[in-house]
């Protein structure tokens, strides 16, 4: 296969089609030229895609406006109502399975099964998943006032839209990882201004066409750009929610915070194995191998590090080294998407080389090709960056530990925290263990799929970042708690309202004993007082 390096070279491709790739119901009558910072070239073969057409960064606040302006009249919907308008993009995804699938296979190198399987079927379920739902969800919930202290009070908690989301997404999951955020996030009565990644803008666009025709004009605005783009979405929104590096991360949160604005971060990972023991062997290995090199391991919850306990070593190791040689390039595995991406994923298995790792399996495609073979590595030390970077690259890093201590104690070491796999038959201690790992999603005896799963919270911690995708958790990031106090007290002032005399003053004091400020004796004392003074104070003293 002649793979060539992502567009990023920039070459004018004369022969692509002249297809409209923004979302003409709610995206900006683009003013600037075709090309703009994305690539031009399939990094599967080299074959021409589509021209995109850039947004202008001074275009963004218009757009803003615009969707702000929808967003009113969206909110004041029911829930019942807004599922209603955006139930028939389950329908829209799985019509056009073939399509997205086509489009992300081209775009991102992915393997079709594997577009079809990540991009395609699980976002149908999102969509039928919170549609059914949104109504429950979003349901005020009635605070229950202590009528002594608060007679006539009833409060409720309603949750708000937060009101113009702003979404900037990453290349490797183009179309899952919008999804997971416009539909909540307009389901919750919000807008969305949504910036794809410059690496994958026709993807973008596909997402933002399910929804053409159902929604009010400008709801759902699509920008296309680079981080420029990105930036103006920030400036903008109320509040952000960031898929993508940490470095980029740290800048939109610095930027949300001089704005004072919440934002939500899914960054990067340094994803963990642990085979006990006990371990199934032929089903650890099965699932270490696909959640090591499934997208060429350009997925944040990629396996970049196994920790095996030496007791199962000589069974499992081989059969992992096994497994990833019959992979077949091409069929069952990607090509990475970007020529960048390519040279962090050599530099990170020159330098494990340097420092003593051993190549069971795999090793560097020859320079300019981004078919980077799935690679087993074993190694005994850490202190290298494929043991302690993200990766974001088909590489198996193996390392041998003494039990599950040991194992545990190297997992949580690190300055990620996605998620982590326990691989072993008993299931009782492993809950036992989960709870002691610093990862937002642990799973046993499987891998890394849940975040595909919309009913499962998925978020991380430490550089993995704070954000929460999926499950109602999320709504708690793109709604905000409104608390409306109903008072049906007809008196005509509150005990705490002025004025501020002795009496108030004694009965406050008196408060505090009969609560707990004073033993039996002086509860009951200071009960006999509230008798005495609370009516002189209802008579104004
Ligand atoms: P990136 O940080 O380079 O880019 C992400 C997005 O940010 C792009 O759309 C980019 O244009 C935009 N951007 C760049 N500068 C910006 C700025 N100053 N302000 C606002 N936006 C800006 O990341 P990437 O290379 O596209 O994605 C790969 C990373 O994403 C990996 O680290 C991976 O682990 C992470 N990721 C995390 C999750 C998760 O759920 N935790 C999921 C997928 C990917």
């Amino acid at each position: 296969m002649d793979l060539q390096q992502d567009g990023q070279a920039a070459e004018a491709v004369t022969d692509a089609p002249e297809a409209n790739v923004t979302n003409e119901a709610s995206a900006p009558r683009a003013t600037e030229a075709a090309s703009g910072p994305f690539p031009t070239r399939s990094p599967l073969d080299g074959s021409a895609l589509p021209a995109v057409t850039a947004t202008s960064p001074s275009e963004v606040p218009v757009l803003a406006r615009k969707a702000r302006e929808a967003q009113t009249a969206w909110a004041a919907k029911t829930a019942r109502e807004r599922a209603s308008v955006i139930a028939p993009v389950k329908k829209r995804i799985l019509a056009r399975a073939e399509e997205i699938a086509d489009l992300v296979h081209r775009e991102c190198g992915k393997p079709i099964e594997e577009a079809a399987l990540a991009e395609v079927l699980p976002n149908a379920d999102l969509v039928e998943y919170w549609t059914d739902a949104i109504e429950e969800l979003l349901e005020g919930t009635t605070v229950e006032l202590d009528p002594l202290s608060y007679p006539g009070k009833i409060g409720r908690i309603h949750k708000a839209p937060r009101g113009l989301v702003g979404l900037v997404t990453p290349w490797n999951y183009p179309v899952a990882i919008p999804l997971r955020t416009i539909v909540p996030a307009l389901l919750a009565g919000n807008a969305v201004l949504f910036k794809p990644s410059e690496i994958t803008p026709r993807a973008g666009a596909l997402v933002a066409s399910l929804f053409e025709g159902l929604l009010p004009e400008g709801l759902l605005a699509l920008v296309q750009g680079g981080g420029d783009v990105g930036a103006a979405v920030v400036d903008e929104a109320d509040i952000v929610v960031f898929t993508g590096s940490v470095a980029t991360g740290r800048r939109v949160a610095v930027r949300c915070a001089e704005r004072l604005i919440p934002c939500s971060l899914e960054l990067g990972g340094k994803d963990a194995a642990i085979v006990l023991a006990d371990a199934q062997v032929e089903r650890a290995a099965n699932g270490i191998v696909w959640g090591a090199f499934t997208n060429a391991g350009q997925n944040c919850a990629s396996i970049e590090r196994v920790y095996v306990d030496r007791k199962i070593a000589d069974k499992i190791v081989p059969r992992i080294v096994e497994l990833t040689k019959a992979l077949q390039p091409g069929r069952d595995t990607a090509v990475l998407t970007t020529s960048r991406q390519c040279d962090i994923v050599r530099r990170h298995l020159a330098e494990a080389e340097a420092a003593g790792a051993e190549v069971l399996a795999g090793g560097a495609p020859e320079a300019g090709s981004l078919a980077f073979a799935p690679t087993v590595v074993k190694l005994d030390r850490e202190d290298t960056p494929l043991l302690r970077e993200e990766t974001f690259g088909p590489i198996l890093p193996i390392v041998l530990v003494d039990g599950a201590e040991d194992a545990i104690t190297r997992v949580n070491a690190s300055t990620f925290g996605l998620t982590t796999s326990l691989w072993t038959r008993r299931v009782g201690a492993a809950h036992e263990l989960a709870r002691r790992l610093k990862t937002g999603v642990v799973t046993i005896n499987n891998h890394g799929f849940t975040a595909a799963v919309a009913a499962a919270p998925w978020t991380g911690t430490g550089e993995s970042g704070y954000g929460i995708t999926n499950s109602p958790h999320a709504l708690g990031e793109l709604t905000r708690p409104q608390f409306v106090l109903e008072d049906r007290n007809k008196a005509a002032r509150e005990l705490w309202w002025y004025p501020y005399t002795p009496v108030l003053r004694k009965i406050a004091f008196a408060m505090a004993r009969v609560r707990g400020g004073a033993g039996l004796f002086g509860r009951i004392a200071a009960a006999f007082e509230l008798v005495a003074a609370l009516p002189k104070r209802l008579l104004g003293g």
